[in-house]
């Protein structure tokens, strides 16, 4: 096995798609893993509106993206799912056969699944950080630049700038600021669309001259790139210029299919061609349900997705146990499905 590890399914994408296909699964004894690039649970609901009613959740009359992924995951609790956060699918290679389909999909951390079906529930694809139109911005990226902060300590003791005046950059302005040498916040605008506490921390903390705020965009870089020694700030009535070792940009997210348009796959537009049948892909054993997936009439709705990841599962049982037959049941009347759910 070489330190791979093994399960019947491996979900790409811990959406609410993902998330759901735990359950059908599970309600066949088969078991899953779950991969995703974010460090948290929960796909689009979870990173793009958490706080945003939504309205057409079957048996929701309104619900946040926030809950309905609390609720997902309840509901997939007593089937066990493991999950493998902040690591993006890369790559597949196929072991066995069409009739008897098994994968190794493989990450960038080096991780690598066995399994004998994989599902595809990316999504739009991975979410990658929008990149501001700075010149010669792309020659900073990994030092002077950075789109994330992964370890909170490679800030102490420098002058950091923050460009953006949402969540992330007014939650990292704040989180920051106790250990940088200097930090400097970057708007275009005096308000800022972020949680009113934020806001309010935030406010509190300028008025203070623990944080400073300049009103403008970062027009330019210098420094023997990728080591960034300034960036100068335009305004309204002119130019600026700060010392800076990292500049942090946070202008939200954009979506990218990413490795899937290598892995062989029949694609419309950036979507991956599915069957209404099954939800399966041009390549046996890999379903695609959810947002990533193609078929005529697909509309990228998260009910549409549950429906998908059912009738996915169906088939997936049959690559799984191939020699068993699969009975039709309801929750609400099956022992055994109940009991599978912990309520009997
Ligand atoms: C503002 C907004 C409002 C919306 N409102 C509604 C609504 O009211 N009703 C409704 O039904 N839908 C709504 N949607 C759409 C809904 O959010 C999507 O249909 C739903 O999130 C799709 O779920 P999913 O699980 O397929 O994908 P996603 O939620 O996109 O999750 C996919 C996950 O896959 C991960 N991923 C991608 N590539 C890889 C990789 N290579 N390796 C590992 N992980 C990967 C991503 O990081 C992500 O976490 C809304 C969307 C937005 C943006």
């Amino acid at each position: 096995m070489n330190g791979e590890i093994e399960t019947d399914v491996v979900i790409i994408g811990a959406g609410p798609v993902g998330l759901f296909a735990v359950f059908e699964l599970g309600l066949l004894d088969i078991k899953a893993h779950l991969i995703d690039i974010l460090p948290k649970i929960g796909g689009q609901c979870a990173e793009l509106y958490p706080e945003k009613p939504i309205y057409d959740i079957p048996g929701y009359p309104v619900i946040n993206g926030r809950t309905l992924t609390d609720q997902l995951l309840k509901q997939i609790e007593p089937f066990g799912p493991v999950f493998h956060l902040e690591q993006m699918a890369i790559g597949v290679d196929s072991l066995g056969s069409d009739e008897a389909p098994r994968f190794r999909v493989t990450t960038d951390t080096g991780a690598a699944y066995q399994c004998a079906s994989v599902i595809i529930a990316a999504g739009g694809g991975s979410f990658q950080p929008k990149r501001p139109s700075i010149p010669d911005i792309r020659a900073y990226e990994g030092d002077g630049v950075q789109y994330a902060v992964r370890r909170r300590e490679d800030f102490r003791d420098r002058d950091v700038v923050i460009a953006g005046g949402g969540d992330s950059a007014l939650d990292w302005a704040i989180d920051l600021f106790p250990i940088v040498r200097s930090m400097t916040l970057v708007h275009r605008r005096r308000g800022f669309s972020a949680t009113p506490h934020s806001v309010e921390k935030l406010n509190a903390l300028i008025d203070e001259g623990k944080i400073r705020f300049e009103l403008g965009q970062v027009a330019r870089l210098s420094g023997p790139a990728p080591r960034l020694e300034a960036v100068t700030i335009q305004h309204d009535e002119g130019e600026s210029t700060l010392a800076c070792d990292i500049l942090l940009p946070f202008f939200g997210l954009t979506m990218e299919i990413g490795p899937f348009g290598e892995w062989g796959l029949e694609l419309h537009d950036k979507q991956i061609v599915v069957d209404t049948e099954k939800f399966e892909t041009s390549r046996k054993g890999i379903f695609a349900i959810g947002d990533i997936g193609w078929y005529p009439g697909k509309l990228k709705l998260i009910l549409c997705g549950f429906h998908e990841a059912a009738l996915a599962a169906q088939k997936i049982h049959h690559y799984v146990y191939p020699d068993k037959r699969l009975l039709f049941q309801y929750t609400t009347s099956s022992t055994s499905l109940q009991k599978k759910l912990g309520v009997k």
